[in-house]
């Protein structure tokens, strides 16, 4: 009977990475208050092996927070639901906050996310992804800070998931679904 493969292709290199987030941590030091501190937000699971690069090239004051949100189970195709896992433990409330998250593709999550920090009162709001995947937008989302604008591709690696799988890869890759013998 055959089985199911999953083949993983090199899509953007450990390196090339590597690269693009120095870059990103200097334009959001140079972008933000160097006296009050910045919330950063990790947002569970996707985005925590981006943060943890990231936040090493931030040169101001910060406090990092963490906020879960339910993903895709196992598929491949945003279901539009969004769910909190995992609250904030800090108060936002007049804060400078940024959300910083792997990968925005419909934008269903990311306006979920805005909608219920912008409710908590923060001095200011802005986002970083990695990655973001135009071609499949379905709300217009503010991106203040993006690493790599990609294809209509489904990607793993650097904390992104198949069915919970792959999040350690040290690269990117996209899937490809094949029936092997
Ligand atoms: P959106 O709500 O913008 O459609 O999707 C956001 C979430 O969907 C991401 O945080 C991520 O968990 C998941 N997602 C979207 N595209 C991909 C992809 O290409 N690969 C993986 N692994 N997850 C994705």
């Amino acid at each position: 009977m055959a089985e199911i493969n999953e083949q993983v292709s090199n899509y953007l290199a450990a390196d090339v990475i590597a690269q693009r987030v120095a870059q990103i941590g200097a334009e959001i030091t140079a972008q933000v208050s160097t006296t009050r501190p910045l919330v950063v937000v990790c947002v569970l699971k996707g985005s925590v092996i981006f943060f943890a690069d990231l936040v090493r090239h931030l040169n101001v004051p910060t406090n990092l927070v963490f906020l879960g949100v339910s993903s895709y189970a196992g598929a491949t195709e945003s279901s539009g639901a969004v769910r909190l896992t995992h609250d904030l433990t800090l108060d936002i409330a007049g804060r400078d906050v940024l959300i910083v998250e792997d990968i925005v593709d419909t934008g269903l999550t990311m306006s979920y996310l805005l909608e219920t920090l912008r409710a908590r009162g923060p001095k200011s709001l802005r986002v970083c992804t990695l990655l973001h995947k135009p071609a499949r937008k379905r709300v217009d989302v503010p991106l203040d800070f993006v690493g790599f604008t990609i294809d209509d591709v489904f990607v793993v690696g650097y904390g992104l998931d198949y069915d919970e799988r792959y999040r350690n890869l040290p690269f990117i890759g996209t899937m490809q679904f094949g029936h092997g013998a």
